[in-house]
């Protein structure tokens, strides 16, 4: 048997018979290797093997393999992402489905991590360190309850049990804000345990004569769950003077952030007050000022905050006396 001679005129006619969704630019024989220069449809133009020609492999850029600037580039298609990257350069080196891992600075606190680009461009930079650690759904209830002139509790529980209800409203409401782990298993646990626990929430809640509403939340868009939370809360409360542009505000809002902010501002302001406005309890704005203190988004001295708290309680005993 003789091997096949490809002299540059037969890999031209070859070529053009099993590909012809290629326009030849150039040949080049190197190391004994012919080397062939094509464009492809969409005029991508690229060198490769005769064998890989010859076996169908396709344009890289056309299979995704491979960014085009100014086409798939994250700068191009995730501007939103652009402020993350450590390295600005990754900009033009990445698609958004890339395995690829980067490194990324979280614009809040600095802090740097390692991250596959498709988890950034799926869930966003998720920072545990100056993460608030309340779901979009739950501020998504905070920005509504705030402007509802009833009276509500967050994180509502009981006497007789340790059920933790997402909030208790107007004394004969209960809204759970359900999100993805109430409809799939995920790291928070099986959907068959969550739904038989929430079942038994259910109970509770009717055998104490409350009406519980659920919001499906299991995407956190805000027009999806505003969708949701009309077509349910709605029947119950009314909503026609909730300002909605608000609630898409708190709703995006880093409560740790906003909590170290005010803080900044007033540092005479008193975490009683800050928990009232932020509609948390004290401990969890003492929490959030510790936080901001250790990675730099405010100066809180726990020790000092304590001595002054001494101090006021002090001086409001004496005052009684
Ligand atoms: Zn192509
Ligand atoms: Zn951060």
């Amino acid at each position: 048997m003789t091997r096949k001679i490809y002299t540059e005129d037969l890999i031209r006619k070859e070529l053009k018979e099993k590909r012809p969704d290629l326009k030849i630019i150039s040949v080049e024989r190197i190391n004994y290797i012919n080397r062939v220069t094509v464009s492809c449809e969409n005029n991508h133009i690229y060198t490769t093997s005769l064998h890989n020609l010859f076996n169908g492999k396709k344009c890289k850029i056309c299979s995704g393999q491979k960014v085009e600037v100014g086409v798939s580039d994250l700068k191009t298609t995730r501007v939103d992402l652009i402020k993350f990257l450590k390295d600005k350069n990754d900009a033009y080196k990445y698609m958004e489905n890339s395995n690829s891992k980067i490194i990324v600075v979280c614009p809040i606190c600095n802090h740097e991590k390692e991250i596959r680009v498709q988890h950034l461009s799926k869930n966003g930079l998720g920072c545990i360190y100056c993460s608030d650690k309340i779901s979009a759904p739950n501020k998504f209830l905070r920005g509504v309850l705030k402007q509802l002139n009833l009276d509500y509790e967050l994180e509502k529980k009981f006497d007789d049990n340790n059920y933790r209800y997402d909030a208790f409203v107007d004394s004969k409401f209960i809204i759970e804000m359900n999100g993805i782990q109430h409809y799939k298993t995920t790291n928070y646990g099986k959907v068959e345990d969550i739904s038989k626990n929430d079942e038994l929430k259910r109970e509770y809640a009717e055998s104490i004569e409350l009406i519980q509403i659920d919001v499906d939340c299991r995407f956190s868009d805000f027009e999806f769950i505003k969708g949701n939370f009309i077509a349910s809360v709605g029947e119950y409360i009314d909503l026609t003077n909730i300002d909605w542009d608000l609630v898409f505000k708190s709703m995006n809002l880093n409560i740790l952030v906003e909590i170290c902010k005010a803080w900044n501002e007033d540092k005479s302001m008193l975490p009683g007050i800050l928990a009232k406005e932020f509609m948390l309890d004290k401990h969890t704005i003492i929490r959030y000022l510790k936080t901001g203190n250790s990675i730099g988004l405010c100066k809180y001295d726990s020790i000092e905050e304590m001595r002054k708290s001494a101090r006021r309680n002090w001086s409001y005993n004496k005052n009684k006396e």
